[in-house]
């Protein structure tokens, strides 16, 4: 072979990605964890670069299993396990109530994102879930942003979320436009009108979605109070936006017609209920509730309760959108995200209706469909994006 066609052999970036992917794969350890109510669950692990990641999926009847990849430094393997079991059985609801074609799954990758995340840890990652050939589909979440994304995408097709333009990008901006619907459907149950004008809102967290739902608050002339851990992010939005500021064990205290959870998990628990003053909850945050029966709790106190996993899908609504034949449309995320208020307005109803509370409400909603397989995907998922 002459050197000339030897040096393009070498350089074709198909096949050193191939080989790449290939090399990656062999120091992958797979085992398999036997969890009851799991299609399948898995430990993943790379020593050469560190990695050791559980891939949950929970439920796939109708369709693939789409959920974030979430890299975290856990206290140990049990505490990773327990956040992927959960935000993976979510991921199930809130696929089958917004009828996407999708099933749930979530995976997370025990590092620091700060300190041990490395452009190897994510190419091995990858190449556990193309391993998967297709079962599981990543996207971003807590600790992994779209730019990991693209790093993982170098191994793997099964990705959606990213920053590339046949890609969905940031899911924040849709999963923020959902839930501003959802408080304007909560403000329609408790007041028999959605405008916003006067009421008062307490959001826990300014991050990606926090910030974006404030300025929604904002300019339909909500009352804000707001908490974050990071001062300087709290002091900012408080200055733009003249809202009033509270510290991060406040805000749940506050007297207010909303309060919106958009930081972490379990901030319903049985420390803060006895503590509520608000009206409703209604938020983006996943797995509000510390356990189930804190539904009934806010039920019995008179607090509406927006199911975290029906009022924060507009981002799952918008990346499942580019996996369709026709590629990705943010008009079509749009309105399905525009329609958490409809769904929502259904689900209190049918509490009432069955005296039980919102959240066991939408699961039922949510288990109806997947019984009888309503919305499942008929068209396999295609993915427009490449690998650079
Ligand atoms: P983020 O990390 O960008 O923002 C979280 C914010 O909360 C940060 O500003 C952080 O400083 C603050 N925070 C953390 N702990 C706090 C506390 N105890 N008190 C007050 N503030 C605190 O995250 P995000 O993307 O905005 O997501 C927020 C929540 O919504 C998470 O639970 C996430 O799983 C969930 N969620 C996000 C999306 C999305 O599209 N990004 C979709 C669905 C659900």
């Amino acid at each position: 072979m002459s050197s000339q066609l030897l040096e393009k052999k070498v350089q074709d970036p198909k096949k050193q990605l191939a080989a790449l992917l290939h090399e990656a794969q062999k120091s992958l350890q797979f085992e398999k964890l036997h969890i009851k109510g799991y299609e399948k669950v898995l430990k993943v692990t790379d020593k050469k670069v560190g990695l050791t990641a559980i891939i949950a999926i929970h439920n796939t009847l109708l369709g693939p299993a789409l959920g974030g990849t979430r890299i975290r430094s856990y206290p140990n393997f049990d505490a990773a396990l327990e956040d992927a079991l959960r935000l993976a059985k979510g991921m199930t609801y809130k696929a089958a109530i917004a009828e996407l074609g999708l099933g749930g799954g979530k995976s997370v990758i025990m590092a620091d994102p700060k300190t041990e995340k490395t452009p190897e840890l994510l190419m091995a990652f990858g190449a556990a879930v193309e391993k998967l050939g297709g079962l599981y589909i990543c996207a971003e979440d807590m600790g992994c942003t779209t730019e990991d994304v693209k790093i993982i995408r170098k191994m793997t097709q099964y990705v959606v979320g990213l920053p590339h333009h046949n890609s969905s990008g940031d899911p924040g901006f849709f999963t923020a436009w959902g839930v501003f619907r959802g408080i304007q459907s909560i403000v329609k149950r408790l007041y028999m009108s959605d405008s916003l004008e006067g009421k008062k809102v307490a959001v826990q967290g300014l991050g990606n979605v926090g910030k974006i739902l404030i300025d929604h608050l904002f300019w339909a002339g909500a009352d804000l109070i707001l908490t974050d851990i990071d001062a300087e992010r709290l002091s900012a939005c408080a200055k733009k936006y003249r809202a009033k500021m509270v510290a991060p064990d406040e805000i749940w205290k506050v007297e207010c017609d909303v309060f919106a959870p958009c930081a972490t998990g379990g901030i319903i628990n049985d420390q803060t209920l006895p503590e509520f003053r608000c009206k409703a909850i209604a938020g983006c945050a996943n797995n509000q509730l510390a356990q189930d029966h804190h539904a009934n709790e806010l039920k019995a106190r008179g607090i509406l309760y927006a199911p975290d996993f029906v009022i924060n899908a507009g981002g799952l609504m918008n990346v499942a959108i580019e996996i369709e034949d026709e590629g990705y449309n943010p008009r079509i995320a749009r309105y399905k995200a525009h329609h958490i208020y409809d769904t929502l307005l259904a689900i209190y109803d049918m509490a009432d209706k069955n005296h039980e509370s919102t959240q066991q409400a939408a699961l039922s909603l949510a288990d109806y469909r997947i019984k009888y397989a309503i919305g499942k995907r008929v068209i396999p998922p295609t993915f427009h994006h490449s690998a650079e």
